[in-house]
């Protein structure tokens, strides 16, 4: 078997990556460049991307519109702090993001990554309460296998099986977990997906501030699709109990669900709206937290009168810049046909593993696909095998998953998901 020696010693020794070790780590390959759906490693082998760098890369890497935004703002300035300043960049984005976001959502919060959105988001909805003298609304319910980011009040709300409660133990808020919805995005609804979540509201509705959820696809948490009506329920219930409704798009904002945002499968609007990841396109990072007047205005009038956050970087002027050009790329394009003949391709690609003895479950919504294996497969060997087969996928626990660059041709996806499927099938 080749070795592949496109790792570097001094990152080996020194340089933390997400989730590793820093004695004995997992391999981290050395990338040269990257081009539309193309990773070049350090050795010159070519890698096809089925990852978006988590669901960022919409438009693929290296893209001459993206770049040509870099480098335009760049040429003016790269940074000047938010507070007492404004420039065309964040004014130019805000008022792109309005266009596509629901007309009862008018008022921007920029941060600095997603889980900051998810801590900003948090925060407004505790402030809308506070400011009304119902301090005892501080508290937040959620649902099982859900993901939210790594900060601390974000990992409050992710699985507390899954996620990291088991290690920050008491250090976290304690939440309200409902279970997860169980039915499928095209299964047929049943009210007793909606009973664990309504029993919760209903008992702690005094002390809620809000609901957080990921809507349609739970990522991170599972990978799962859930029914449409589950969110219409939610929302239902968050208004008949007064407390709000978050959404965090974080990762199915922007196309990837097939939709623009996943709440329009279900055709609700959030009280707060969180999106990050796709929105800058993959080139620099970048969040915001969209709310209502109406909200904005409680916070406001409120004690002390402001909202309590300000990242250092936030607005940051080259952020915003690519993040303009990033969504109206996309609008300009015909991405609701390009994600559904991605969608249609990952279907009929992916089908045969369906009988492999070694998978649970394969599903496809939008440019996503998951196969569920039916135990963990071992990183250090799938990732590995990947390499070899010119691919590059990061699988977690039991699911193989793949969430590629909108621009991946016919051919291109063709070969990712065949290695897919040949990897897949040989663990056993
Ligand atoms: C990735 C993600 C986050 C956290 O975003 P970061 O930019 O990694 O902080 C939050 N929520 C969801 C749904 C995500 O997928």
């Amino acid at each position: 078997m080749t070795q592949y020696n496109a790792t570097d010693d001094f990152d080996r020794q020194h340089l933390w990556h997400p989730y590793t070790r820093i004695t004995d780590p997992l391999p981290a390959y050395k990338v040269r460049r990257a081009e539309g759906c193309t990773i070049e490693l350090d050795n010159g082998q070519q890698l096809i991307d089925g990852m978006s760098s988590w669901w960022c890369t919409i438009h693929g890497y290296n893209h001459p519109v993206l770049n040509a935004a870099v480098t335009a703002q760049l040429g003016s300035m790269s940074h000047v702090m938010f507070g007492g300043l404004t420039h065309e960049p964040a004014i130019a984005l805000g008022k792109t993001l309005l266009e596509i976001t629901p007309p009862s959502l008018d008022k921007i919060f920029y941060a600095d990554s997603g889980s900051v959105a998810v801590e900003v988001a948090l925060k407004m909805a505790v402030q809308y309460w506070v400011a009304q003298n119902m301090v005892h609304k501080t508290n937040f319910v959620t649902v099982r296998s859900g993901y939210h980011g790594d900060t601390w009040n974000a990992m409050s709300v992710c699985d507390p099986e899954t996620g990291m409660h088991r290690i920050f133990g008491n250090s976290l808020p304690i939440r309200y977990f409902a279970e997860a919805p169980k039915i499928g995005f095209d299964e047929s609804w049943d009210e007793s997906d909606i009973a664990s979540l309504a029993e919760l509201i209903r008992t702690h509705r005094d002390e809620l501030a809000g609901l957080i959820l990921e809507p349609i696809v739970q990522g991170a948490g599972g990978m799962r699709f859930y029914h449409p009506e589950y969110l219409r329920r939610a929302a239902k219930l968050c208004r008949e109990h007064n407390i709000l409704l978050l959404f965090d798009e974080i990762a199915t904002g922007f196309g990837r669900t097939g939709k623009l945002f996943a709440y329009e499968h279900a055709a609700v609007e959030p009280d707060i709206l969180c999106i990050g990841k796709a929105l800058t396109g993959g080139y620099m990072t970048l969040s915001a937290v969209i709310t209502s007047t109406a909200i904005a205005e409680k916070i406001s009038n409120g004690n002390p009168g402001t909202f309590m956050h300000g990242p250092t970087f936030m607005a940051n002027p080259l952020a915003c810049a690519v993040a303009h050009a990033s969504v109206k790329l996309l609008l300009s394009t015909d991405w609701k046909a390009k994600v559904k003949s991605i969608e249609a391709q990952l279907l009929q690609a992916l089908a045969p593993a369906k009988d492999f003895p070694q998978v649970e479950n394969v599903r496809v919504l939008g440019a996503i696909a998951v196969i569920e294996m039916k135990s963990p497969v071992s990183m250090a060997d799938i990732q590995q095998r990947f390499i070899e087969e010119g691919v590059w996928i990061r699988p977690f626990g039991k699911l193989v998953y793949i969430t590629p660059p909108f621009i991946i041709s016919t051919a291109e996806l063709d070969r990712l998901t065949q290695a897919l499927l040949r990897v897949v099938k040989e663990i056993n």
